[in-house]
């Protein structure tokens, strides 16, 4: 399987880390190996001192597909889940400068905690779902995907131009405002609506 993610879906989150609005989505890539599953404990790397918790919904390819419509992508995912694109800002921020890629600020072992999916039926209307991120019981991160600037279908399609996509492919659709550090010792609770999805651990 392979992890597909989008940069730069949120406009506030696009303000505060003063990038550029993009016409097309940015797109990169985590390995397999960067996946956590089962509210695992994530394992702070040594070879950075700021990662960054974005916390995002996720979509799971129900078949493969490629060269998708974007009026026939819904018919390729059929649940939703939450994630953390855990980001070593400190890494990003130097491949940045130089105008080089980011894949070690994205894609290092345990950067993709990934939480329960829920069935897309029960989400009601997929342009107005509603989720959070809790750090240590505070709320850090709230996002409604009506603010997002490309919709899951959009994405779908999109995506499907380049990467064939398989049924078990993760796609994380970005994230909103309010991304910050995580320490050693924070407990992370990712939340759809009121349904907690994701609990786990920094150690
Ligand atoms: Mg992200």
């Amino acid at each position: 399987m392979k992890i597909l993610a989008i940069g730069r879906n949120y406009a506030e989150h696009i303000e505060e880390l003063k990038n550029e609005r993009p016409s097309e989505p940015v797109v990169f890539l985590k390995p397999d190996t960067a996946l956590l599953k089962n509210n695992s404990p994530f394992y702070y790397p040594d070879f950075s001192q700021n990662i960054h918790h974005e916390v995002e919904l996720v979509l799971k390819i129900s078949k493969e597909g490629k060269h998708i419509d974007p009026k026939f992508a819904h018919r390729y995912f059929e649940e939703v889940g939450i994630g953390i694109d855990f980001t070593a800002r400190d890494l990003q921020d130097r491949c940045k400068q130089k105008g080089l890629p980011w894949e070690i600020a994205k894609g290092f072992n345990g950067s993709a905690p990934v939480g329960e999916f829920l069935p897309k039926e029960k989400l009601g209307a997929l342009d107005n779902i509603d989720f959070h991120l809790l750090v240590d019981g505070q709320v850090k991160q709230k996002g409604n995907t009506s603010m997002m600037l490309f919709p899951f279908d959009y994405i779908i399609s999109y995506l499907s131009q380049f990467f064939t996509l398989k049924k078990g492919d993760l796609i994380y659709t970005g994230t909103p405002a309010g991304v910050g550090p995580v320490q050693i010792g924070n407990r992370l609770e990712a939340f759809i609506g009121d349904q907690k999805l994701l609990d786990f651990e920094v150690k």
